[in-house]
């Protein structure tokens, strides 16, 4: 063995176990100190005690703007505040981007991720007449920096609309060539409802001829008339692309009477959809009179009925959103908050949301901690999933069974030493 974990926590076991792990892989679980394993065969591995602290797979951040992360750091001025706002002063942005400027901020949101014990991303670049393919060139470059540490699916997302934004459907198909992994869409961006339905199509037709998932943002507004979610559905049903479809967002549904909202989620559920919802989008959603919006879709109704919900940062200090670390227990509290979420079982859905539903987004086959599966795991400092996200606790960072990165969060008062929790390390 090259490393053992003695008295882990996983998620859904009741007793502490014992990890060992060898050539980058999960190769026994067991009970802990029932290890049958010798003190010679032993002999060389690095043993860490996880004193009966959460070990849990890598975070999944399955919705993430890499090539626009960090383009507010000297701060963003939006007269409005509004999301017409944002989007102008994104393209502001975007008109001055070159290759090695979104290739440094894009490896940059990816080490961070790494920081916070997110090994897989699947990142969203802006596809559009603005930008060109200069975004895409700069995150395939910032992919290739970082693959010793992360796994990175590429979408290609035409942010501005594809009919709308004459010259993008050719950017599109450049985009797939070039290597981008997943189809994006913005069906919400083009003038009228015809036109939404028509990017749908063509985002449909461009997965099918290259054999990609999808994954859109849908129905990102509080317009209770947005349909492109439903119209996503029915399709992904209809050509057998079950599982395989994503929407971002999905606000609008949470604006819908209920009956009509019942009816979508019914839907989704047949289509076996996955619905990733961005906590953080609150600050884009502009400023409302009483009753504020939250910002997400309906989170609990969805869940309830057993669509699969994934959270995620989506974006870090940019044009959209002056805030955001990329640390999934920062947005994972804020989901717990949002979805009303305050028990130890619905804090287990905050924590899936992070891991396994995020996972199922990006279609991972060998994700989690299991014999065979490679050792791509956190040891998280807190003994339960609520005390992990109200503390956003230290972590250990393992991939492929190698330790990649080491998160504190601990300080001193007056020189004494404190923690948050009462931190095993
Ligand atoms: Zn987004």
């Amino acid at each position: 063995m090259d490393l053992i974990v003695l008295n882990a926590r996983l998620r859904g076991r009741n007793r502490l176990t014992d990890l060992h792990i060898s050539e980058g892989v999960f190769r026994k679980i067991t009970d802990a100190g029932e290890s049958s394993t010798t003190p010679q065969r032993n002999a060389g591995a690095r043993t860490i005690d996880a004193g009966g602290n959460l070990v849990a797979p890598t975070f999944v951040n399955p919705h993430l703007h890499i090539d626009k992360a960090y383009t507010a750091l000297s701060g963003r001025n939006s007269g409005e505040e509004t999301l017409e706002d944002s989007i102008r002063i994104m393209q502001d942005i975007k008109r001055g981007y070159t290759v090695e400027d979104v290739a440094s901020r894009a490896e940059r949101a990816i080490r961070q991720s790494v920081l916070y014990g997110v090994t897989k991303i699947r990142a969203n670049v802006d596809i559009d007449t603005i930008g060109g393919l200069i975004a895409l060139k700069g995150c395939l470059a910032a992919k290739e920096r970082t693959k010793e540490i992360a796994d990175v699916q590429l979408v290609a997302f035409p942010q501005e609309g594809i009919f709308r934004d004459h010259g993008t459907e050719k950017l599109m198909h450049e985009a797939i060539e070039m290597g981008a992994d997943v189809v994006g869409g913005m069906p919400a961006a083009e003038w009228i409802q015809d036109e939404a339905r028509r990017h749908v199509d063509l985002v449909f037709e461009l997965a099918t001829k290259h054999g990609l998932d999808i994954d859109m943002h849908m129905d990102q507004s509080k317009d209770p008339f947005d349909r492109s979610l439903e119209y996503t559905a029915y399709r992904s049903i209809a050509i057998g692309y079950e599982e395989r479809v994503t929407g971002g967002h999905c606000t609008s549904l949470a604006y819908q009477p209920a009956a009509h909202a019942a009816k979508v989620i019914e839907l989704l559920k047949l289509a076996r959809f996955n619905v990733c919802v961005n906590p953080q989008t609150l600050a884009i959603m502009g400023v409302d009179q009483e009753p504020r919006t939250r910002g997400i879709s309906r989170v609990r109704e969805l869940v309830d009925a057993g669509v699969n919900v994934a959270t995620a940062q989506d974006t870090i200090c940019d044009g959209f959103h002056l805030y955001g670390t990329g640390d999934p227990l920062d947005y994972g509290l804020l989901m717990a908050y949002q979805a009303q979420y305050n028990s130890t079982r619905t804090a287990g859905i905050v924590f899936e949301m992070l891991t396994n539903n995020a996972a199922k987004v990006m279609r991972l086959g060998t994700y989690g901690i299991a014999e065979g599966n490679p050792a791509d795991f956190n040891i998280v400092f807190a003994p339960t999933e609520s005390e992990a996200l109200r503390t956003r606790s230290s972590r250990l960072v393992f991939r492929a069974g190698k330790q990649i990165a080491e998160y504190e969060t601990r300080g001193k008062v007056n020189g004494q030493a404190m923690a948050i929790v009462g931190e095993g390390a």
